[in-house]
Formats: structure tokens, C-alpha cells, sequence
């Protein structure tokens, strides 16, 4: 078929990002964006390759069972979130399946051999407002005005956002303040292609049960000008949204009805500015972050909670984006690692010692390694703020680091989107620890690793448990329990 050729199809499957997957009267299969499994549309061609090719959506004949209208009006533009043409329960099957599938073809595991737990997810909805973390690029429209935004999908065209409704609410003014600050400043946007101006992202988390904000702006210079006005109208954006937050619960006027996460959690603590950092960035990369801090207000890191656990966070360390749905995870983490107490534990890609805390509780000794200076330095300051002394943290590669911890009863991995290692999973199955908990957010990745951990009968694969960390994007989290098949 050829470019602007239309054709109608049944979406019969979905790509792992969400894509419909349709075929044309010939058989050749077609990626269809916004298609999701089950809708008849008629499609026109974009783009034909070799063996497949790309069509858009002209026409939804018949839409399928799961279709909904999207809840946000840059749905299918910006890059963030692809599934919510999706009712919330079929997203939720969605990424079952891509993780069974992932386990099943790509790991060589048998249905039924390994367990399966059904995802954890929230309820009957899609939770809104559930992320403690945005970073907004921010650049310059055809028209010259400041905007932020989010990308659109596989580019770095900024799609003008400021109430993405996947954050805190406080999050659209603080974005709006830091627009009029700079405009009234004349602070420049930065320009990817030019490599000029200052102002590249702008970084917000907010401790969900402590109400603390952190704010980074990533900049391409050493200072920004009128850092006092900068700090003054940010901390009264901040208050402002509070007061008027708290008044409307006591009036009775939140919106009960919605599906909000951390309600209680984030009523309980009022919002506040406890930091505001800069960050020199200066390179042409993709990068955001580079990696000198330089604090205009309070700390250079927010702290947060997590059952009890207090932690520090610097704007350069890893935290988990969903507060409710982490307790889930480190719970789950913590059940599947079946510690007594007696246990020597090592928690690899430990960021600020999150899940190392918890075990520690429960363990012998801990050794959390991390390759982020920063997140190993909160990371131990987090111990201390706990008084945790069982543990000890090590900054470094955890292929590198691994080989000299001292041998362990359970190994506990986090990694990136890559997997592990090849050499750390070769030092995994020279100590053979009793117990591994892989804790996963690419399905893909997870499943390779798997395969290699359970080849020639080392481990068996026992549990998997996917958690929705993530609604509304394709990406989904998973922990997995291993243990040491015994002759
Ligand atoms: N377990 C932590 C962090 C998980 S994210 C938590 O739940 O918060 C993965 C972490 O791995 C990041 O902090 C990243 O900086 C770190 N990392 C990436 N590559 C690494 C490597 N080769 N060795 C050790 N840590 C690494």
C-alpha cells in the first residue's frame, strides 16, 4: 500500500507503548496510533516499511468495548500518558499481559510454571493527581511567548501544558510563576538547536505526607537575575494554593467525587517551599540534569516520608513518582524477600536507601549501592535520620561494587529501564544467595535477566507481582521472587 491509501481494519492487538496494531486487506500489519484492541477504524497510511508499516486513524467505525473519552485535552499529543483512550480496568489487563507476555516469549517461561499475581492497581478509576514529580522543558512557541509542557511522542516538540492532571495541582501555578518571572525578568527559554538561552526544565517534587515542594530550574548559565523576587513569588504561589486548598476542605468543596490519591496524606501536611536549587546544566544533551546544584532557598533536598520512614531527597536522586502505590511496592519487596532477622542483604541501584531502610528492619545487615553521589549521600543521611545502623552504603557501579560486599543470604535489585548488567548477574550466580527480589520498570529488560538468573536450573522464577505505579502511561513496575533451586 502506498502513502494516503486508506483502509479499513479490526485493532488486533497493542504494542507494548500502547500502539494499535491493525492489517490491511493484503495482510501487511500496520501500526495504528490511537487504536486500541477491539475498535474498527478506517486508517490512512503514513509511512510504509519493508515489512510493516504506520497508519493514523480517519474513522473509529466501531469502537471498541474499552474506549473511553480521554480526561485531558492533550491526550494522544503529549508524550506522557498513551492510554487514556482506555478504560481505567482495561489499561490495567493491558499491562498484565505485557508482562506476562514479556516472561512468557522473551524469557522462555512456561504459563502456569511461575506465579502470577494480578496487578495492583487503585480501585475502579484512574487515580489523578498521583505524581510527586514533573520535570517541564521549557522553550519558546512560534509566537515567542515562554511555554511548558511536555514532549510529543518520540520528539522534542513542546506541547504547551500546565495543568497536567497526572500532578499535584499546585504544580500549573508554579509553572505560571516561573513564566511570569521570567518574562518580567526577560529570562530567556533555552533553545535545543541554538544551544542558547537560560531557562532549560523546571523540576517540581512534593513530599506527598510531609507537604514540602522542591523546585530545580535546570539552567544553561551559572545564576538567574532577581533571585530574591524568584524566591519571594514562588514561596506566595505556594502559600496561596494552600490557603485557598485548605479552605475549600473546610468548606466542604474538595472534590470528593475524585478519584485523588493521598487525599488524607497530602491534607495532613501544608504545602511549603523548603527548596529552591538551580541546576548548571550547559551541554547540547538530552540529558536534563547536569551535575552542580546551587541552593537559592532552604535545602538542597525536600524530605518525605514512606511508612514511617523519614527521607531526604536531593533534586539528583532517584525517587519513586507514585506515593501510594511505592508503600505497595516495598511492601511487596519486603514480603518476597522472606527476611527473619538473621539475613545479610544486599540492595543494588538503591538510590536514597528507600527499600534498604525497610529491610534493614528486618535484616541482619544491608549494603545498598548506588552509582549517584548525591542519592548516596541522602541516602546515609537517611539512616541516620532514622536510626537505622545496620546498613551501609556504597557509591559506585553496582557491577563493580558487587564482587566485594561480603556474601549474601538475599539480593535485592532496582535497576533502570536497562536491566542489570551482565557481569552483575555473573556475580549473582557465583554467591547463589537463597533469596532474589528483582524489582523491574521494563518488562522486557526483566525478562532477559530472568532468563539468564534461571538458566540451567540456578533459580526458580516464583512470584510476579505488577504494581500500577504509572496510570495512564504504558510503562508498569513489577516485583519478582527468585530462590536458589536446591539439588
Ligand atoms: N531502589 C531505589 C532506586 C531505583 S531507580 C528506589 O526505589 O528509590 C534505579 C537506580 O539505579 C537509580 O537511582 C540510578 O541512579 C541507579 N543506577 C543506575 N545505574 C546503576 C549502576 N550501574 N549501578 C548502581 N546504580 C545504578
Amino acid at each position: 500500500m502506498n502513502k494516503n491509501e486508506e483502509f479499513t481494519t479490526e485493532i488486533i492487538d497493542m504494542t507494548n507503548e500502547g500502539e494499535g496494531v491493525g492489517k490491511s486487506d493484503d495482510g501487511f500489519t500496520f501500526f495504528i496510533h490511537g487504536g486500541i484492541t477491539g475498535d474498527v477504524v478506517k486508517a490512512s497510511v503514513t509511512k510504509v516499511k519493508k515489512t510493516y508499516g504506520y497508519a493514523r486513524i480517519v474513522e473509529i467505525i466501531k469502537p471498541s468495548k474499552d474506549r473511553v473519552e480521554p480526561m485531558c485535552p492533550v491526550a494522544g499529543k503529549c508524550g506522557g500518558c498513551s492510554l487514556l483512550h482506555m478504560s481505567y480496568e482495561s489499561e490495567l489487563r493491558f499491562k498484565e499481559n505485557k508482562i506476562k507476555a514479556a516472561i512468557e516469549r522473551i524469557g522462555g517461561f512456561e504459563e502456569g510454571r511461575f506465579e502470577f499475581e494480578p496487578i495492583i492497581g487503585f480501585g475502579d478509576a484512574r487515580p489523578l493527581h498521583y505524581r510527586n514529580k514533573a520535570q517541564f522543558p521549557v522553550g519558546k512557541d512560534s509566537d515567542g511567548n515562554i511555554v511548558t509542557g511536555f514532549y510529543a511522542g518520540r520528539s522534542h516538540r513542546i506541547i504547551p501544558v500546565e495543568n497536567c492532571q497526572t500532578q499535584h495541582e499546585v504544580t500549573g501555578d508554579i509553572l505560571r510563576c516561573v513564566k511570569a518571572y521570567m518574562k518580567k525578568n526577560h529570562v530567556t527559554a533555552y533553545d535545543e538547536v541554538s544551544g542558547k538561552g537560560l531557562v532549560r526544565h523546571v523540576m517540581v517534587r512534593i513530599g506527598f505526607a510531609t507537604g514540602e515542594v522542591g523546585i530545580c530550574l535546570v539552567i544553561n548559565g551559572n545564576s538567574v537575575p532577581a533571585e530574591g523576587e524568584l524566591i519571594a513569588l514562588i514561596r506566595e504561589t505556594i502559600e496561596n494554593f494552600s490557603n485557598q486548598e485548605n479552605a475549600a476542605q473546610i468548606n466542604g468543596q474538595s472534590e470528593a467525587g475524585e478519584s485523588k490519591q493521598d487525599n488524607t496524606e497530602r491534607a495532613a501536611g501544608k504545602l511549603r517551599l523548603t527548596s529552591l536549587t538551580l541546576n548548571i546544566n550547559k551541554e547540547k544533551t538530552n540529558v536534563i540534569m547536569g551535575r552542580k546544584l546551587i541552593t537559592l532557598y532552604g535545602n538542597d533536598y525536600i524530605t518525605d516520608e514512606i511508612n514511617g520512614i523519614k527521607f531526604h531527597i536531593s533534586p539528583l536522586s532517584f525517587y519513586q513518582v507514585n506515593h501510594t502505590g511505592v508503600q505497595s511496592l516495598y511492601g511487596k519487596a519486603l514480603e518476597f524477600a522472606k527476611l527473619s532477622g538473621k539475613e545479610t542483604v544486599w540492595d543494588l541501584y538503591c538510590g536514597i536507601g528507600t527499600i534498604s531502610l525497610f529491610l534493614a528492619r528486618n535484616a541482619k545487615r544491608v549494603y545498598g549501592v548506588e552509582i549517584v553521589p548525591e542519592a548516596i549521600e541522602n541516602a546515609k543521611e537517611n539512616a541516620a535520620l532514622n536510626d537505622i545502623s545496620n546498613v551501609k552504603f556504597q557509591v559506585g557501579a553496582a557491577e563493580d561494587i558487587a564482587p566485594k560486599l561480603p556474601k549474601p543470604d538475599v539480593i535485592v535489585v532496582d535497576p533502570p529501564r536497562k536491566g542489570c548488567d551482565e557481569k552483575l548477574l555473573e556475580t549473582i550466580l557465583k554467591y547463589l544467595p537463597e533469596k532474589i527480589v528483582y524489582v523491574s520498570c521494563d518488562p522486557a529488560t526483566l525478562a532477559r535477566d530472568l532468563k539468564i538468573l534461571c538458566e540451567n536450573k540456578a533459580y526458580k522464577l516464583e512470584k510476579v507481582r505488577p504494581v500500577d505505579m504509572f496510570s495512564g502511561s504504558f510503562h508498569v513496575e513489577t516485583v519478582v521472587s527468585l530462590s536458589l533451586v536446591k539439588d
